[in-house]
């Protein structure tokens, strides 16, 4: 069993910036990641990719060389394709690479693992044909594909309109995209307008995005409620409703995007404190601003600590690590702040449109009230109408719920419905999420063979229940 100053979990910008932090102080770090390469959501790739390719997606994309350049540079190991199932707030980690599952410890842990795409589950989503426009955004950089056919462009948020943007650079046949952001902004994108345009930069770039959309000619109606995917065996149209009118879009493809949520799943499983946000409609982590939970030995970095985007991500992973070389007594506390200033400075600087970006594109008002027909859990095939059943009958907890229907008890472990699941027994218990409460998140965090776990190798001081010491 290895042993480890830091293990840091996902290899995104914070998790890079943090890890090579780490590193060139001599700490001996090890970062795993279950993408082959280094990068995260929005490097993705970044290290290998062609010089068109980096060209294609842009400066925002090309500047993640330079971090990791920066990581390759440092000490830091790093061990791609190694999918982290359990996570003890002791320091305990076990991995599964290549077909071997490997326990491995740590003084420190930090979960850097991201944001995900916010999964709102609408009528047909579950149709071949249908995925989200981050993965799609995902398979061009990591595979230089692009989706075929006739394809329609549904939801909300800077993501959405990034992706549209580029499948019209790329030429893809995009026969509408349908905006469900509310046309008439709310008082709070008024009131976080002035402090956005300290970030002039920031703004143009929306608004290149925005011109380049309209050039195009490509239907983009605003405003939209009541998407539904209709198809047989393939998405084949998408329906919704625009100024009142029905209207239906022939299809292929539906890529869907209603904006990210911290990737809280693991942070849940260690036993992270989280919090509610109740107009971002999102769970995240309790912590300071170096990222330390309620756990000494457990740190959140990046976008999963709370989405600020990639940039803040970064410097939020180095703001990590200089606490917690602080905390080995690498550097003194004098040291960190002096290091830390200028860092806190130009977060807060990138933060300025981050209020009104996400006032702007806040989840609006019934966004989760769903038709009983809707799947919510993809895996085991659960409708909205089977756990609103189940909730009449006196399930009022969602575990209850997950132990009567299976819903959250599949491959992805509720990564896909546990918030839905959270939404709708709030919504019928006329209640609040974090009052109902949510999904209690257990090992394996990710499928893992039982093969795997047998074969894996303890000392006689720890064994097999050793990892599972903590869990509920
Ligand atoms: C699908 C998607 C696409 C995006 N595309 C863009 C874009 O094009 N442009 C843009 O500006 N922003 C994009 N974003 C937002 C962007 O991802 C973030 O702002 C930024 O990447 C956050 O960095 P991070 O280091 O916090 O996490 P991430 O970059 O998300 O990195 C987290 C890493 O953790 C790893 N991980 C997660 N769970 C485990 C586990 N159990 N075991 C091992 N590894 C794990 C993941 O593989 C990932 O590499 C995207 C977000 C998503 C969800």
């Amino acid at each position: 069993m290895s042993h480890y100053d830091v293990v840091v979990i996902g290899a995104g910008p914070s998790g890079l910036s943090c890890g090579a932090t780490l590193a060139e102080m001599g700490l001996d770090t090890l970062i795993l990641d279950e993408q082959i390469h280094p990068g995260g959501q929005i490097y993705r790739n970044v290290e290998s990719t062609s010089a068109a390719q980096l060209e294609f997606f842009g400066e925002d994309y090309a500047q993640g060389r330079a971090i990791v350049q920066r990581f390759r540079k440092s000490n830091a190991k790093y061990k791609g394709g190694a999918t982290v199932w359990q996570v003890e707030a002791d320091g305990d980690i076990c991995y599964s690479c290549e077909g071997a599952s490997h326990h491995i410890t740590a003084n420190y842990i930090v979960i850097a693992t991201g944001a995900m795409e916010r999964p709102v589950p609408l009528q047909g989503w579950t149709l071949p044909g249908v995925l989200g426009a981050g993965a799609a955004n995902n398979l061009a950089k990591e595979a230089g594909l692009s989706p075929e056919g006739k394809v329609v462009i549904c939801g909300s948020g800077p993501l959405l309109l990034l992706e549209a943007s580029l499948l019209i650079k790329k030429g893809v046949q995009i026969e509408a995209i349908l905006d469900t952001t509310p046309l008439i902004p709310s008082l709070s994108v008024v009131k976080n307008l002035p402090r956005a345009l300290l970030r002039t930069d920031f703004l143009l770039k929306g608004l290149k995005i925005l011109w380049d959309i309209k050039k195009s000619k490509i239907p983009y109606l605003r405003g939209v409620s009541g998407l539904k995917m209709i198809g047989q065996d393939n998405v084949e149209q998408v329906e919704c409703t625009h100024r009142g009118k029905k209207v239906t879009i022939p299809t292929n493809v539906a890529l869907l995007h209603f904006g990210v949520i911290p990737n809280t799943h693991m942070m849940r499983q260690v036993g992270c404190e989280l919090h509610w946000n109740p107009e971002l409609r999102y769970w995240h982590p309790v912590c300071d601003n170096w990222g330390r939970t309620n756990h000494d030995r457990v740190f959140v970095a990046g976008d999963g600590s709370y989405v600020s985007g990639a940039v803040a991500a970064g410097l939020k992973g180095e703001l990590t690590g200089l606490e917690i070389a602080k905390s080995l007594g690498i550097i003194s506390t004098i040291a960190r702040d002096e290091i830390a200033k200028p860092i806190t400075a130009q977060i807060t600087k990138d933060k300025h449109p981050r209020p009104f970006i996400d006032a702007m594109y806040a989840p609006r008002a019934g966004q989760y009230t769903f038709d009983n027909e809707t799947v919510v859990c993809r895996c085991e095939n659960v409708t909205v109408g089977e756990i609103r059943e189940v909730i009449s009958q006196g399930a009022h907890d969602p575990n209850e719920i997950k132990i009567i229907t299976r819903a959250g008890m599949g491959p992805c472990q509720g990564r896909m419905c546990g918030s839905a699941i959270n939404e709708i027994l709030a919504e019928e218990l006329d209640s609040t999420p974090d009052e109902v409460g949510y999904l209690t998140i257990r090992p394996p965090l990710k499928g893992v063979p039982l093969g795997e776990i047998a074969a894996m190798k303890f000392t006689q001081a720890s064994g097999p229940a050793d990892l599972f010491k903590n869990q509920k």
